[in-house]
């Protein structure tokens, strides 16, 4: 099925994609583990208008931003601002309900309500500032995460090159020392261009998983991993080729 294009949308456009953007950044839980999350006893055990705020983001989570209303967007607000605040502030030692068996504080329940799981946040990598600021590990990652073929030009310079082109003097984004006449892109990504987008994804993913064999010292290559595995709901890693999701789940695995 095929959704429509809400008016709404398609006048304010670069407003909703900015603010789907930081919506899908703050909430850490998909739709269908809100559904199950709902008829969880302890969704009960925390929020005074349950039903409300469970339903309202359940409802942004399955709702592509291309139909969004004024009303979606609103209520991404409420999502946002609330787990911007929620979040700031560590979960209570007193269980919420004790004869339930929701032994977590009123807070964490709270959060859920709201598609934010705080023990997904164990999970995250640790802090790493090298690797963080690794000039490599983003250029994958964007190539990864997104899959589309712009982003392959700028990688595949970076990989070759550096930063700083030798030739021309320009940085990565710029440099048109190997442009290609016949795609006008700064590498050639012919290749890519006449696929349809699911081809093209799973063809992107494919060689930018091969690149970062290649390219990535084994300590990177765990780091950048883990990173896209625990982050699945913004690197879309169900979504990848499944040898590449196998690959990455052998090395995840080791990790853990
Ligand atoms: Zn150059
Ligand atoms: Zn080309």
């Amino acid at each position: 099925m095929v959704a429509k294009i809400s008016s709404f949308y398609r006048d304010n456009k670069q407003l909703v994609d900015k603010q789907y953007r930081l919506f899908k950044s703050k909430v850490n839980m998909t739709y269908k583990e809100m559904v199950d999350w709902k008829k969880n006893k302890c969704s009960r055990a925390a929020s005074i208008k349950i039903d409300e705020v469970i339903d309202r983001v359940t409802r942004l989570l399955r709702k592509p931003k291309t139909t969004w209303t004024l009303k979606d967007f609103t209520d991404s607000k409420k999502v946002v601002s609330y787990i911007s605040r929620a979040t700031k502030i560590s979960d209570s030692s007193t269980p919420a309900k004790r004869k339930w068996g929701c032994m977590k504080g009123k807070n964490f329940y709270a959060l859920r309500n709201w598609a934010y799981d705080r023990e997904k946040e164990k999970r995250k990598p640790r802090r790493n500032p090298d690797l963080e600021t690794n000039g490599k590990i983003y250029r994958l990652e964007r190539a990864l995460w997104s899959g589309t073929y712009d982003a392959l030009p700028r990688l595949l310079t970076y990989l070759r090159q550096g930063w700083i082109c030798d030739d021309c003097g320009k940085d990565d984004l710029l440099c048109e020392c190997e442009k290609c006449p016949d795609c006008n892109h700064n590498r050639c990504v012919c290749d890519f261009i006449d696929l349809d987008r699911e081809e093209s994804r799973k063809k992107v993913r494919l060689l930018t998983w091969k690149l970062a064999k290649e390219n990535l010292n084994d300590e990177e290559l765990k780091y950048f991993v883990v990173k896209t595995i625990n982050v699945n709901h913004l690197s879309h890693f169900h979504e990848y080729p499944e040898k590449v999701q196998k690959e990455m789940m052998t090395i995840y695995n080791k990790v853990y």
